[in-house]
């Protein structure tokens, strides 16, 4: 296994990043926080901030950053994050993103790599994604698990995401483009960006992403 790395995944949701990131904290052993996926897990739990943040999250709307900064500061501060860490989905604002220069002042970040795939593949790609439930393990229409549609790695029940509807897909890649895309010269102006093209079979992409990673190290 290779050493730890300190990394931000981007990209329009359905660039690949959830498959690619499963494969990077392989590679590099390193917790995979996403916060997509902690809001999900609080979702689901019921919790009252879980109650909260789905009013956002069915709206294609981002949180406030107070409070998703809040929540990343505390999950990098556990010890499984003391080697490393593969940042997907935060930030997704200039505010974020200088918070996380703060929080991050020991042991600051590598590189933020933007995975870049074209507006128009990626809405056909979220139309067709499924994920696990359970473990977030990601499928498609057309790469369902080996018995639809039942996880292959935790046996889960494979589904569509709430939010992968047409319109909140909508409102979320234009979220993206005002919010999210700003943030890409802001790490290229601090030198701290790679641009990959997500554009082609996951593992030649994820060989690209090793070459940029690794050129940077
Ligand atoms: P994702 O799975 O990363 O696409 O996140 C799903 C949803 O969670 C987003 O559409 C936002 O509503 C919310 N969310 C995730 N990460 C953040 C963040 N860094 N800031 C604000 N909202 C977020």
């Amino acid at each position: 296994m290779a050493a730890g790395v300190r990394l931000i995944i981007f990209g329009r949701q359905g660039a690949g990043k959830g498959t690619q990131c499963q494969r990077l904290v392989g590679h590099y052993g390193v917790p995979h926080i996403s916060t997509g996926d902690m809001l999900r897990a609080a979702v689901r739990d019921g919790t009252e901030f879980g109650v909260k943040a789905r009013e956002f999250m069915d709206a294609g709307k981002l949180l406030p950053d107070d409070i998703m900064v809040g929540l990343v500061a505390e999950r990098l501060a556990q010890t499984d994050a003391r080697g490393g860490w593969l940042l997907d989905g935060f930030p997704r604002t200039t505010g974020q993103a200088e918070a996380l220069v703060e929080v991050t002042a020991d042991a600051p970040l590598d590189l933020a790599v933007n995975l870049e795939v074209p507006e128009a593949v990626v809405v056909a790609r979220i139309s067709s994604r499924r994920v696990c439930s359970n473990c977030g393990a990601i499928y498609s229409t057309d790469r369902p698990p080996t018995n639809p549609w039942t996880c292959d790695r935790c046996g889960g029940e494979v589904v569509q995401r709430d939010d992968d509807t047409e319109e909140s897909v909508r409102e979320r890649l234009a979220t993206y483009q005002d919010q999210t895309a700003p943030l890409i010269a802001w790490f290229a102006s601090r030198a701290q960006l790679a641009e990959v093209d997500g554009d082609d079979d996951p593992d030649v992409v994820f060989d690209r992403l090793i070459v940029a990673i690794e050129a940077r190290m």
